[in-house]
């Protein structure tokens, strides 16, 4: 791994993604607006994620929910979502990143709020 490192609020769980992102997402759905993250997608299996234990939430509101978002069981700090079923796209919370980074980056605005609630 090349690009940068990051973890959540204890240390427990551990990032490693493969390349600084180009862009972070700001998604306004009711999922992302409470979980306050700022996303950045990859492809499934070139993120390293280490440690431990890790919940995860599959929004109880959807009828034919598309992702898992995932959080430490131990602080709470969300790390990332993976899709349910086959997909080339997970998504990392770049909260989780030194901020010197991750403020520079430009962000684009998703508006996950008008899409109906069974997925995109
Ligand atoms: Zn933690």
């Amino acid at each position: 791994m090349t690009g940068p490192a990051g973890s959540c609020h204890c240390g427990a769980i551990r990032l490693h993604l493969p390349h600084v992102p180009n862009e972070v997402t700001r998604c306004n759905c009711t999922l992302c607006t409470k979980l306050g993250t700022r996303w950045a997608y990859f492809r499934p299996g070139s993120v390293a994620i280490e440690g431990g234990p890790i919940d995860g939430y599959v929004r109880a509101d959807a009828v034919k929910p598309s992702l898992t978002t995932h959080r430490c069981a131990r602080c709470g700090s969300v790390t990332h979502w993976s899709a349910i079923g086959d997909h080339d796209r997970m998504g990392v919370n770049m909260n989780l990143f030194d901020p010197d980074l991750v403020d520079a980056l430009p962000v684009r605005t998703c508006d996950g709020r008008a899409w109906p609630v069974d997925g995109p």
